[in-house]
């Protein structure tokens, strides 16, 4: 078996969704990637402890002897194959929480998924795991992004929009901090002020000049009061994008932010040095 065949089982096993296939896959290698070769652990939200978690490997559980699958061969009497069921067991090694991959081995050379419990890791994260792989958004907000991402995929757009218009309000928070003295009052009554006024008073700070922010806030405001959960699922393909990019340039505005003080306090530092 290669480290190939290891790597693409492991994504396989994450990444993928009930009844995806995966072949090329010879019955001992089946075994022995659902055993001593499986993934030690993974990375995932757990709804008990509400935060991103590293699931530990506990056990694996094999079913033999499934009957016989017949598949023609050469000889035209057909050769027989055994399927094979496999249990991948994982668990929170906070809470406890359980976590199980389940996968059948037709007994010739085809993988399937069969289970994944619970069903609410079955998320399409991939995009937002481009932005937490390139440190392109900050941790906090990648990890109440994690939050409603997890809540959309289950089908709970509301309670989505209740972690977007938090990253939402930590982000308008952390512009300021970062120009409060500019600004020029002070975070307790930054607090205090509505939410269009808060932006007002950021406005000249913002990573995107245009008039997006004071409706954004707005739907993300009535995704929570006002709309159905039809409405929302409808909304969040496009909100959910806009809230990354945002949050991207504003970080990476921040990091520019600080080079060019870095820079300043160099040229003063060696100002007696340069001539
Ligand atoms: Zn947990």
């Amino acid at each position: 078996m290669t480290e190939e065949m290891i790597k693409a089982f492991g994504e396989f096993q994450v990444e993928k969704g009930i009844y995806e296939q995966i072949n090329g896959i010879k019955i001992e290698d089946f075994k022995a990637l659902t055993s001593n070769q499986a993934l030690k652990t993974i990375d995932l939200y757990c709804p008990l402890c509400k935060e991103n978690k590293t699931f530990i490997y506990s056990k694996s559980e094999y079913i033999n002897g499934l009957g016989q699958l017949p598949y023609p061969s050469e000889d035209g009497f057909g050769t027989a194959y055994t399927g094979a069921i496999r249990f991948l067991n994982y668990e929170c090694p906070s809470c406890g929480k359980k976590l199980v991959y389940g996968f059948y081995h037709n007994g010739k050379a085809s993988v399937t998924k069969i289970t994944q419990y619970p069903s609410l890791f079955d998320v399409s994260r991939d995009e937002l795991k481009k932005y937490q792989k390139n440190d392109l958004i900050d941790k906090v907000s990648f990890s109440q992004l994690y939050k409603a991402e997890t809540c959309a995929s289950s089908g709970y757009y509301v309670a989505a929009y209740t972690y977007m218009r938090r990253v939402y309000e930590t982000m308008l928070l952390s512009v300021f901090k970062q120009y409060e003295q500019e600004i020029g009052i002070t975070e307790d009554n930054f607090r205090k002020l509505r939410s269009d006024e808060k932006l007002k008073s950021i406005k000249n700070y913002l990573a995107i000049d245009d008039e997006i922010y004071i409706p954004l806030y707005g739907l993300l405001s009535a995704g929570i009061h006002a709309m159905t959960e039809e409405q929302c699922c409808e909304d969040y393909t496009v909100l959910k994008p806009i809230l990354l990019e945002i949050l991207a340039e504003q970080k990476a505005k921040k990091e520019k932010a600080a080079k060019r003080k870095e820079l300043k306090e160099l040229f003063a530092k060696r100002k007696g040095e340069m001539k």
